[in-house]
């Protein structure tokens, strides 16, 4: 018997005792060669003691045999009280399940894909679309037709598509147009904010790379500017090779190709050719046989012609 796991009381000595009728009753429940070594005990109350064995089934790396056993007061004869397979502490085990929606991350979302947005999602809130009924498959629906009717807008059917493209001036929905409001719902003051703080995160100023910059996307001739309140902090980077071209980045970001930051070196000049008209350079028409040096007839004849 292995050395036995026990808790501050001490197990019945019989029922501790009992090992091969414990393991009797796991090979009963488990398949046939699945039960292991004998693993320990606790007790778990007045004569009453859990065994546990190993489980060698593939499948099941950690689990063990619990078979517990028990006898009445003053009786000699232990019985079983169950067997079951438990995890043990170091078991393999499936990880808690987790909604769809809370495990879906940033870049999930692939071609084709639809996620759809909570009626009471957050990051959103009810926008202006004027006097146009909002579309009938919209999550927001209703209280757009309380808003409607709270502005005592005229309602009439129709989807989004069909939408005026210019509202009449002077109205509500010209007013809600030039605030680019006029959407069923827009970005709500904390759909802003986390949005801000995760840009932040991702191309922000405490960023290694930011750190590390000659100088910030504000002075950047790479910045497109973005309208809208985000547009005070941030700006989308068109520089190619840039780590962020074509992300949202805080004006306080900053990388190594920065417009402004290091101008191209020019390319070295080659040094301009010095020709010598005083003398003949001797070149030999092969090398010699054995030592490389030029074969003296060939010298002389090369010097004869450089001296001609
Ligand atoms: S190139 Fe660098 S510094 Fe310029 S906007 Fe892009 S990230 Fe900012």
């Amino acid at each position: 018997m292995s050395a036995a796991t026990t808790r501050s009381r001490t197990p019945d000595r019989l029922c501790a005792e009992a090992v091969d009728l414990a393991r009797a009753a796991a090979e009963e429940a488990a398949a046939p060669g699945v039960v292991g070594e004998h693993e320990g005990m606790v007790s778990e109350g007045d004569r009453v003691v859990t065994h546990f064995f190993g489980c060698m089934e593939p499948g099941y790396r950690g689990w063990r045999w619990a078979v517990t056993v028990a006898r009445a007061s003053r009786a000699k004869i232990v019985t079983v009280d169950e067997s079951v397979l438990l995890p043990g502490p170091d078991a393999v085990l499936a990880p808690e399940w987790v909604p769809w929606s809370e495990r879906l991350r940033p870049g999930d979302m692939g071609p084709g894909d639809l996620l759809p947005t909570d009626a009471e999602d957050l990051r959103l809130e009810p926008g202006f679309i004027g006097d146009e009924e909002p579309p009938p498959n919209s999550a927001v629906s209703e209280e757009m037709a309380e808003l409607v009717e709270a502005e005592d807008a005229e309602v009439t059917s129709g989807a989004p598509a069909d939408l005026s493209v210019v509202p009449a001036r002077g109205t509500i929905a010209a007013v809600a147009e030039e605030l680019g409001l006029r959407r069923a719902r827009v970005l709500s003051r904390y759909g802003l904010h986390i949005a801000a703080d995760r840009w932040e995160e991702g191309f922000g100023a405490k960023t290694p790379m930011a750190q590390a910059a000659p100088a910030t996307c504000m002075s950047c001739g790479f910045l497109a500017r973005i309208g809208g309140s985000l547009g005070q902090a941030f700006g989308v980077c068109a520089n190619e090779y840039s780590p962020a071209d074509g992300h949202v980045v805080s004006l306080g970001y900053g990388c190594g190709g920065h417009s402004e930051a290091a101008v191209m070196p020019k390319p070295p000049q080659p040094a301009p050719p010095v020709i010598d008209e005083t003398r003949v350079d001797p070149f030999p028409l092969r090398p010699a046989p054995d030592s490389g040096s030029v074969p003296a007839a060939e010298d002389e004849a090369s010097a004869e012609l450089g001296h001609s």
